[in-house]
């Protein structure tokens, strides 16, 4: 197919000082957990992305001097000649597909306690660490002028390493943005005034410049904070320092300081939120502008350029859900593109300091360690037939797989619509673009004519084995327990059968609880939290209860946590931490304190219990001594989307072959 005409403009190249991006697609710097400890998988990660047309790939924060590191996170380091040669192999496979590569050199300042390096942090002020027991030196002249000669002396072994781009970072709170904030009061030239507080800044874009610049374009990252529709502080500044800086650098890469909106989860962000808070950046600049919005549709790119907003349209995630997403829209393929759900499981990882992967797309992160790539899968290994059980997010990845590899297949859904659990939870608040996982794959699975769907079809043991396939996946999903087993009761709650009871899949069922009703979360994902918002805002009086010390606790890692509790407080959801449901007897709910054991009891017309599931695999049993069965996703594991549709791709990679239970590591190894 041709690529529709309006999109053209995406395609054009743009000049970045002394460099030229291919096109208008940037992915911008984005944290992997793969960084300095996994150069061969992250080489090849980003290397698909410039086979997938993106003409600028970024590395994630790349420090510059062992007094900046993130570990366990780990970030990219270009501290030595061996850090050149690790990130080399990255601007190599970049190279290679004629994209341009850009390292972010980064310095954290007082955000990190070097628990790896043990040097003292350093910042312009004596400040606390972000998470650690942790304060750093206050820099001084000497320290300052260490700083400068870090940076320059990374900036050459990203030219040494290939890189085309070199970052100055300004922003997300890290040492530069330190540098820039009104918070900084430092008596010297470094501090106070705003031409004062812009000198280090200006100095490094001039220094690296000198350094590399004949053959490296200079960026800056900066954070375009004026009073935005998320309660920023209405101020100047910003644009005030942007204009003393404005025509120094090659190109401005520009989004906000805060992660939680700039990356925010599609729950509380939608596509484009930016462009209100960087609109006034391009007036102010003659250089190139790079911004992101976890852009997926090519007319919203384009309105974004026509309007002078962006010249380049950066991307993390969409990037990462889809690597190909500009070759399918130069080649005209829209309906393609797997589109990023804005779910944040890749930030997640980061924070859990593993190798990024994502719910949209499951080989991301298994380029290098398994060899399987976004768009090509090899060919079927034999005739075999394959009957999958279960149309949610394992069972429809494990039927488009197999589909793509050519087996015939059958697809059997209980249910009158594909979609599984992502069909009920999007129609959760918030939760809508999660349908998304299952869209992509039912528009890819309409096209396999050697995969028939059959709706509507609950089987049972007789029929499985009367439709004889060769194969039977099963991936009929799991359902969330009555009982309150879970984390913190691995035992039913004492009196779970007296009570009113429901659960996430009552509730999504359509059922209506009776008010009050309290919510038990022992799963601490973000469920709890929305299935509390959706009660409460059906004029419910809710309670939600929790061991944990706040509302979705592992919502930290998805940059929800503190947006999920504001939405409830807003919302005048009780929250109660620290606290577990002890025991239930009619409409009467002894709450526990965790901490001192101490009883009391509340009222609760309604409770819903979100701890743990149980696996539908009675088929299973049933069957696997007689016939090649095997469970997939929830059925086999509950777990997040995420898992299930991993879970389904490598059972369709692994259909005629052993290879699939294998992995590479990268590893620190004796020698032998
Ligand atoms: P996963 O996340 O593992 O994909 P889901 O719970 O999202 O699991 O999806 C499981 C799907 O399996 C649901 O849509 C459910 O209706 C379907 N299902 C469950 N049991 C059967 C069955 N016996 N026959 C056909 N479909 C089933
Ligand atoms: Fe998008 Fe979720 Fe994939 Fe991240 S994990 S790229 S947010 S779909």
């Amino acid at each position: 197919m041709a690529r529709d005409p309006r999109h053209d403009i995406l395609f054009e190249p743009i000049r970045i000082g002394p460099v030229t991006a291919p096109n208008r697609f940037y992915q911008v710097p984005h944290c992997t957990g793969m960084g300095y400890a996994r150069p061969e998988m992250l080489a090849a990660m980003r290397g698909v992305k410039a086979e997938g047309g993106w003409g600028v790939v970024s590395t994630e924060y790349c420090s510059v001097h062992p007094s900046s590191e993130d570990d366990p996170m780990p970030a990219a380091t270009l501290w030595d000649e061996e850090d050149v040669r690790s990130l080399a192999l990255m601007a190599e496979k970049v190279h290679l597909q004629g994209a341009l590569a850009a390292v972010e050199l980064w310095h954290g300042g007082h955000s990190t306690a070097n628990l790896l390096s043990r040097e003292e942090p350093v910042g312009v002020r004596s400040m606390p660490a972000w998470q650690d027991p942790a304060q750093c030196r206050a820099l001084d002249k000497s320290d300052i002028r260490d700083l400068r000669r870090w940076h320059v002396d990374a900036a050459l072994r990203a030219q040494r390493a290939g890189f085309d781009i070199i970052y100055v970072y300004a922003t997300h709170g890290y040492l530069l943005s330190q540098f820039l904030s009104s918070d900084n009061d430092r008596s010297d030239e470094y501090g106070g005034s705003l031409e004062n507080r812009a000198r280090i800044v200006r100095e490094l874009i001039a220094e690296t410049k000198e350094a590399v610049g004949d053959r490296c374009a200079v960026a800056v990252r900066y954070s375009a904070d004026v009073g935005g529709p998320d309660g920023q502080p209405d101020t100047d500044e910003p644009r005030e320092l942007f204009s003393l800086l404005a025509e120094l650098p090659d190109l401005w890469d520009i989004n906000i300081t805060d992660y939680t909106y700039e990356m925010g989860a599609s729950r509380f962000v939608k596509e484009g939120s930016l462009e209100s808070y960087v609109n006034w950046v391009k007036p102010l600049t003659s250089k190139p502008v790079v911004s992101v919005g976890r852009f997926t549709t090519p007319d919203t790119m384009v309105r974004q350029i026509r309007q002078g907003v962006m010249d380049l349209i950066g991307a993390a995630r969409p990037s990462i859900a889809d690597p190909f997403l500009p070759k399918k829209i130069d080649e005209g393929r829209i309906e393609d593109i797997r589109e990023c759900i804005g779910c944040n499981i890749c930030s997640a990882a980061h924070r859990r300091a593993v190798p990024l992967w994502c719910t949209q797309n499951p080989t991301m992160g298994n380029e290098w360690r398994s060899g399987w790539h976004p768009e090509q899968i090899r060919d079927k290994g034999s005739d075999r037939t394959v009957l999958v059980i279960g149309a949610g997010p394992a069972g429809l990845e494990a039927a488009r797989a197999l589909g793509q590899r050519g087996y015939a297949v059958t697809l059997a859904e209980a249910r009158t619509e594909l979609g599984g659990r992502v069909a009920r939870e999007s129609a959760l608040p918030g939760l809508s673009v999660w349908a998304r996982v299952r869209d992509w794959r039912a528009g890819q699975l309409a096209k396999l004519s050697n995969v028939e769907i059959f709706l509507d079809s609950e089987l049972d043991e007789e029929q499985i084995l009367e439709f004889g396939a060769d194969r039977v996946a099963l991936a009929t999903g799991a359902d969330w327990r009555k009982t309150g087993i879970g984390r913190w009761h691995v035992t039913p709650i004492e009196g779970w059968e007296s009570a009113n009871l429901l659960t996430p899949d009552d509730v999504m069922g359509g059922a209506i609880p009776r008010g009050p009703v309290l919510l038990f979360d022992d799963d601490h994902y973000y469920l709890g939290s929305v299935v509390a918002e959706k009660l409460r805002r059906d004029d419910l009086d809710v309670t939600l209860v929790t061991p944990a010390g706040r509302v979705s606790e592992w919502d930290y890692t998805t940059e929800e946590q503190r947006r999920a509790q504001a939405t409830l407080l807003g919302l005048g959801v009780r929250i109660e931490t620290g606290t577990v449901v002890q025991s239930l007897a009619g409409d009467k709910v002894t709450l526990a304190c965790i901490y001192t054991g101490r009883r009391r009891d509340v009222e609760a017309a309604s409770v819903v219990m979100v701890t743990s599931r149980e696996p539908r695999d009675a088929l299973y049993h049933a069957l696997s001594e007689r016939i090649e069965i095997a469970r997939i996703g929830d059925c086999s594991a509950p777990g997040i989307i995420a898992s299930a549709v991993h879970s389904g791709h490598r059972y369709a990679r692994a259909m005629d072959s052993k290879s699939e239970d294998d992995f590479l590591r990268e590893r620190p190894t004796v020698p032998a």
